[in-house]
């Protein structure tokens, strides 16, 4: 769940001291998605290469694990948290367990974050390894797919080291991401996170 408030209070960055951001390498064009692409363009995220005060580092946590292209997988049992307790697996579409290297990846990625002092991570959301708010209940190319709030393996190691993150779609934080970035950007009062939107709340049954 994006935090805002910690946003807000995010320090104003300069070119010489840029806010060190960690992205999922996809959400920047990196060629990096199961199938050899990079799941189409973000905007949201995009924008942020216009900013000298700001410093984007990116990885693919799959690509290091599995390489590309890969099959697809999921988490069965849980979410992310579950995963690295032992409670849950990650499983490909073939059914190859790839709990233990997807683990290895988040680690991986953890490590990144820490080297780098990051100050904040904006992911993919949805996939097993960055998903960082709602991420698929098992395979999601059931008929009768299912989702449910959690974060992928790697979101939650960030998490649990204390990590802030959002995914490229929670458009209300990211209007304020850019607003610390940059003074004079005028928030869009109409943009959402991923929360409020009518999907998402219709889906969840929350408000
Ligand atoms: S969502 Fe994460 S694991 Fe998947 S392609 Fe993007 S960076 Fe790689």
């Amino acid at each position: 769940m994006p935090d805002k408030d910690y946003i807000k209070m995010l320090r104003k960055p300069t070119a010489e001291n840029p806010l060190r951001i960690l992205v999922s390498a996809c959400l920047v064009g990196v060629r990096c998605g199961v199938d050899g692409s990079n799941y189409g363009k973000y905007p949201s995220v995009l924008k942020l290469l216009d900013y000298d005060n700001v410093r984007l580092i990116q990885f693919c946590p799959e690509d290091f694990s599995f390489g590309t292209p890969r099959e697809v997988c999921d988490i069965y049992g849980g979410d992310g948290f579950d995963v690295i307790a032992g409670k849950a697996k990650v499983l490909t579409t073939t059914g190859k367990d790839w709990t233990d290297k997807m683990i290895t990846a988040s680690n991986k990625m953890l490590q990144i974050a820490k080297d780098n002092n990051i100050e904040l991570a904006i992911m993919m959301d949805v996939s097993a390894a960055c998903g960082n708010h709602v991420i698929y209940d098992g395979n999601r190319f059931n008929v009768n797919k299912k989702y449910q709030i959690g974060m992928g393996v790697c979101g939650a190691q960030l998490s649990l080291a204390g990590y802030k993150i959002i995914s490229w779609r929670e458009y209300e934080s990211l209007e304020i991401l850019y607003t610390v970035i940059d003074p004079s950007h005028k928030i869009d009062s109409d943009a959402k996170d991923f929360n409020q939107h009518e999907w998402y709340i219709n889906y969840f049954n929350k408000k």
